[in-house]
């Protein structure tokens, strides 16, 4: 589990909780390098988070189909560690507000593992993810990404 102030993946367990009816744990944990404090979110089954489409629609979410798209953007990523990035996704996505989540916010999560990885990555991802075909729908798309990168 890797800190959010330093990204060290080693910490202490201070405490540890049942959260969700006991489909997550709440662990809150000390980072053994910058000995920051946080709280994490940890899925002991599956949980059934819900998206939010752009029209209103409603769907399961899927890590496969966050997986597929990884595997496609992230070519040049190993296995492990991409799987490692899922975790952490869905781990934040534990952590809002409620089980449904707009698709908007799940790109911007996913973006923010992302760019710390491969910004260009991302922009493959959201290419696969949101189905992109048009030139101007890839625009709108880059033009986005600018936005919230600020
Ligand atoms: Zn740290």
């Amino acid at each position: 589990m890797l800190c959010p102030y330093c990204n060290f993946d080693e910490s202490n367990v201070l405490e540890s909780r049942e959260a969700m009816d006991g489909k997550a744990t709440r662990r809150r944990r000390e980072c053994l390098k910058c000995g920051k404090r946080f709280t994490t979110y940890e899925k002991v089954s599956n949980v059934e988070l819900k998206v939010i489409k752009k029209d209103g629609r409603i769907e399961d979410y899927s890590r496969e189909k966050l997986q597929k798209c990884f595997e496609r953007a992230l070519w040049r990523v190993d296995d492990e560690k991409r799987s490692k990035m899922i975790d952490e996704i869905e781990m934040k996505l534990l952590n809002w507000e409620s089980v449904e989540i707009p698709s908007s916010e799940i790109a911007k999560i996913v973006m923010d593992v992302l760019r710390e990885t491969d910004p260009v990555a991302y922009i493959r991802f959201a290419t696969i993810y949101k189905n992109i075909k048009s030139v101007d729908e890839f625009e709108e798309l880059i033009v986005d990404y600018k936005i919230n990168a600020k």
